[in-house]
């Protein structure tokens, strides 16, 4: 897996391969399953609390996601085919860095309530509903690679991007 990061970060050179759609996957398979599993992988040797497929070139519908890991716990979530079936009406501001644009820190309006419904790495469907922020801001920020969207595109005013460390996904 190589991971794709634009060092020398400008919104309309971004590599193209994190602007293709995703495609679902129609079920998860042996072969989907470990895919998922070295994805997770990755992101751990990353130090990241999530990491989109389209990340590493992969043109499917799958991110893994541990918001735990920032507290030096795991508790791994492989989602296939993530989907954002609801959202509340209220936002929040969160503050994101992302692996494919190192160095770079957002604050990003994310929904503060989400239910998101996706197959696990078991090929059964769960559904995630949440209040708490960082979970919440996570998902929205894969799901998000997954449909072409960096981070970026969310902040209006080029001049509200820095350069900071902040927790990478
Ligand atoms: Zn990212």
């Amino acid at each position: 897996m190589r991971l794709i990061t634009n060092l020398e970060w400008s919104k309309e050179a971004f590599d193209e391969r994190l602007r293709f759609k995703t495609e679902p996957v129609k079920r998860v398979d042996p072969i989907l399953q470990q895919l998922a599993v070295d994805l997770l992988e990755e992101m751990y040797n990353l130090n990241a609390i999530g990491l989109a497929a389209n990340q590493v070139g992969l043109r499917m519908r799958l991110c893994v996601i541990d918001p735990a890991y920032m507290q030096g716990e795991k508790m791994p979530i492989a989602m296939f085919n993530p989907e954002v079936v609801e959202h509340g009406e209220d936002f929040f501001v969160s503050p994101e860095g992302c692996l494919s644009l190192p160095d770079v820190g957002v604050r990003v309006n994310r929904f503060r309530n989400t239910k998101v419904k996706f197959l696990g790495l078991d090929g059964k469907e769960y559904t995630i509903q949440d209040d708490n922020s960082l979970l919440s801001s996570v998902i929205q920020h894969e799901i998000d690679h997954l449909d072409g969207v960096i981070m970026t595109d969310r902040v209006p005013d080029a001049a509200e991007v820095h350069y900071k460390n902040t927790q990478s996904s």
